[in-house]
């Protein structure tokens, strides 16, 4: 078979050549011209000797090169592997030596950091996006750098994609390593081609005139998937920001048509923000939310602001990543994550038990509407799952049991299969012996006036063992009193749940892909040990 992650850009340039793939700087690339690009990318790594199952690093922001190099990695049946973006020099020499590099494609801007990485771990390094008389004042230096742009402009392109075996790996995705060293999951052509292509056709109503954002990370498996790989199957337009910033997100979007929004919640935080500042509106025809639980009433602002309905999934990088999603065909459910995703199972396991996945009872079909199983850990099956960690072989025994995969999230299934996200386990906090699901609590704060983000952490305590704190972004202009904050909360939920401290700040430390860094904020708010 010659289906492959690179063959859907094949087939979509031989099909749409003067379509728009990508919006940058103003400028449009087609997919004509960026298959042909790709295709030189590859010749030049080809001529370097990497070939089926070599294994390329890249670090490089959303630009075009992201996705020749991604591209033309995957055309030559190797693996890609994207390091996220903040990592620095010690981290990106983990990666490149776990993962094994054979070379490391390093963006001018992410050089500082990675060029003594890969010099350390002994990988050879090409740059990207480096002009040519910056180039040359570094050689004159002594340090230079070998640019991808010119060894392609002298290698022969290749012409076509190389067969793969389904099952061989396409991608080496690194888990930021909330628990820990980062571990690589190992994701194949078949789980990737298979989600692209049930999303499309069961849950995912994209069509080859959307207009897509494209501010999620590449490097990540959100946006590598359900923004680069979807649009570039359906032959859609991405429009790239390198970094999000919500006002240049929305007049992006106006300026160029958007009709899609695919992000997480705190970009939605910062759209209806934005939106505020401004009557323009792009013509969205939906959203998708994903990566964090999305508050109701911020799913509600958001559709307030945008006229757009939110359509919210469930996924982890181990799970390529889509689990579940609320379908673009059928009404959303607020508050849940849908149903499961075509050839995807999703089950509730207890908890507690940890060499086992024992699966509570779903509720009967037909029974009582919004009947919901017990608590417990989501459990997920199907095509779907990575092919393990790279290299760690306990570990992914310990993640894959009866060939379910365990999530780590606590949730509930109810008698229609809709799934609902409570929180995570390690977020989870415990206060006097009361479990705290921080996530639950967020939902309500979301609904208190001027406030436009909210994040609630347990912070350690001797008496309580964990005390829960909030920590709020007021919304433009709005004056938020913590005390009144803390009154409010109290008034609406129960008296462990509460956040006994509200700090009040401008922002939120947030992760590459703008998640909320929960781990930070208890560390700033905990009192200094000793
Ligand atoms: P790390 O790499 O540190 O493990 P991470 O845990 O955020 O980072 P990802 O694979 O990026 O890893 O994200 C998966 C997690 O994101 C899920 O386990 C879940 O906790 C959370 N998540 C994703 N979608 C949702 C959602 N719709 N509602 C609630 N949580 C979600």
């Amino acid at each position: 078979g010659t289906l492959s992650i690179a063959s859907m850009l094949a087939e979509t340039a031989r099909r749409y050549p003067e379509r728009p793939a990508l919006y940058f700087m103003g400028q449009a690339t087609t997919y004509g011209d960026l298959w042909a690009q790709t295709r030189a990318y590859a010749g030049a790594l080809a001529a370097r000797g990497i070939g089926p199952g070599s294994r390329v690093a890249m670090i490089v922001p959303n630009v075009p090169d992201f996705a020749r190099v991604y591209y033309a990695t995957l055309a030559l049946g190797s693996v890609v592997v994207p390091v996220h973006l903040l990592f620095r020099t010690d981290e990106i020499e983990f990666v490149l030596r776990d993962a094994g590099a054979d070379v490391v494609v390093v963006a001018a801007p992410m050089l500082a950091e990675a060029a003594p990485a890969a010099a350390r771990a002994e990988v050879p390094l090409l740059t990207v996006l480096l002009p040519a008389d910056a180039a040359a004042g570094l050689a004159e230096r002594g340090t230079p750098v070998a640019r991808l742009e010119d060894e392609a402009a002298v290698a022969t392109p290749i012409e076509r994609h190389t067969g793969v075996n389904p099952l061989a790996a396409a991608t080496i995705l690194y888990t930021s390593g909330t628990t820990g060293t980062p571990k690589g999951a190992v994701g194949s052509h078949l789980a990737m081609v298979e989600q692209v292509h049930c999303s499309l056709i069961d849950s995912f109503d994209l069509r080859p005139d959307d207009v897509v954002y494209g501010g999620l990370p590449f490097f990540h498996s959100f946006g590598q998937m359900a923004v680069l790989n979807m649009a570039f199957r359906r032959g859609a337009s991405i429009v790239l920001l390198p970094r999000f910033d919500p006002d240049e997100a929305l007049e992006l979007l106006v300026a160029h048509g958007a009709t899609v929004f695919t992000a997480v919640p705190t970009n939605f935080a910062g759209m209806v923000e934005a939106a505020r500042r401004t009557a323009a509106r792009p013509p969205l025809r939906f959203a998708v939310s994903g990566g964090a639980a999305l508050p109701v009433a911020l799913l509600e602002a958001f559709e307030e602001a945008f006229g757009a309905q939110v359509h919210e999934g469930y996924g982890l990088t181990e799970t390529s990543p889509s689990c579940t999603f609320n379908v673009t065909s059928e009404p959303i459910r607020p508050g849940t994550v849908g149903r499961p995703m075509w050839g995807v199972d999703v089950a509730v396991a207890v908890a507690e038990v940890e060499d086992r996945v024992e699966l509570l009872p779903a509720p009967a079909p037909g029974s009582a509407a919004g009947e919901q199983s017990d608590l417990g850990e989501i459990v997920v099956r199907g095509h779907n799952l990575m092919k393990g960690y790279l290299g760690r072989p306990d570990a992914s025994a310990a993640a894959v049991v009866d060939g379910w995969f365990r999530t780590g999230d606590l949730g509930t299934v109810d008698a229609d299969g809709i799934v609902t996200i409570v929180d995570r386990k390690k977020d989870m906090i415990i206060r006097s012996g009361y479990n705290v699901y921080p996530t639950e609590v967020e939902a309500v704060l979301a609904r208190y006036p001027g406030v436009a983000l909210a994040a609630v952490f347990g912070v350690p305590d001797a008496a309580r063992g964990q005390e829960v704190h909030a920590a709020v972004v007021p919304s433009d202009g709005a004056e938020v009193d913590p005390e009144a904050v803390v009154a409010y909360m109290k008034e609406h939920v129960a008296a462990y749940k509460y956040p006994r401290v509200v700090h009040v700040s401008a922002d939120l430390p947030l992760g590459p892909s703008g998640k909320v860094l929960k781990r930070e904020l208890t560390a700033r708010h905990s009192a200094p040990a000793g």
